[in-house]
């Protein structure tokens, strides 16, 4: 069994917070083991609870576009999974002890995948990998060294704000889409060295505050 396939078998079976209680079935992530790119979004809507696999509603049809589109790349080419593994109730946002209690999960798939690029989909997936609290609007529109090995996190706005958000927010996305193709195909630096980036995150501390959109 794959370091992947057991730490989903361990997600599948996780009472470690209140969301076991809720959810239909965990969704832990899928796509290429060894994806350059991996999507990290912010945890299942109703559709992929139901599904159990992420981005399946219409958000994720966005995401699909938006792959093929403008990174050149189809879903079975990445990997996705978001920052909470079960469907918080009404679609509320996670909150942060839930984020706590599921970030090892995220934090061993990365490992495991050892990305080139993560693209952070929307406030929270944002935050919580580049631990602060500014808002996504000032995040997005550059790109942050991401870990020792040459990585980098390219984020952008959640497909559903983009459903919200109309053409304009679409528009920025796909440059963010653009730029995590460049980041992918640029020359990956010496592991231990940082890549390059825009100004660091304005503010860093606990997660999460404000309400602005994912
Ligand atoms: S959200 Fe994460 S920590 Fe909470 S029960 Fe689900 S898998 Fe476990």
């Amino acid at each position: 069994m794959s370091g992947l396939a057991e730490l989903a078998s361990t997600a599948l079976a996780c009472t470690r917070c209140p969301l076991a209680g809720g959810r239909t079935t965990v969704v832990f992530g899928e796509g290429e083991p060894h994806a350059g790119l991996m999507v990290v979004g912010e945890g299942p809507g109703r559709e992929e609870d139901l599904q159990g696999r992420p981005f399946v509603g219409r958000s994720g049809q966005l995401l699909d576009r938006l792959l093929a589109e403008e990174a050149g790349l189809e879903r079975a080419e990445v990997y996705i999974a978001n920052v909470v593994k079960c469907r918080p109730p009404d679609n509320r946002d996670p909150l942060p002890e839930e984020i706590a209690a599921c970030r090892p999960f995220l934090d061993r798939q990365v490992a495991l995948i050892a990305p080139r690029v993560v693209l952070t989909l929307g406030r929270f997936a944002t935050q919580v990998l580049l631990d602060t609290t500014e808002g996504i609007t000032r995040l997005r529109g550059r790109t942050y060294p991401f870990g020792a090995g040459g990585a980098v996190i390219v984020p952008t706005f959640h497909p559903a704000a983009a459903l919200r958000g109309g053409g304009a927010v679409v528009a920025q996305m796909r440059a963010d889409f653009v730029r995590a193709r460049q980041a992918l195909t640029s020359p990956r630096p010496p592991a231990g060295t940082t890549a390059p980036s825009g100004p660091p995150p304005a503010t860093q501390g606990s997660l999460l505050s404000g309400s602005q959109g994912r």
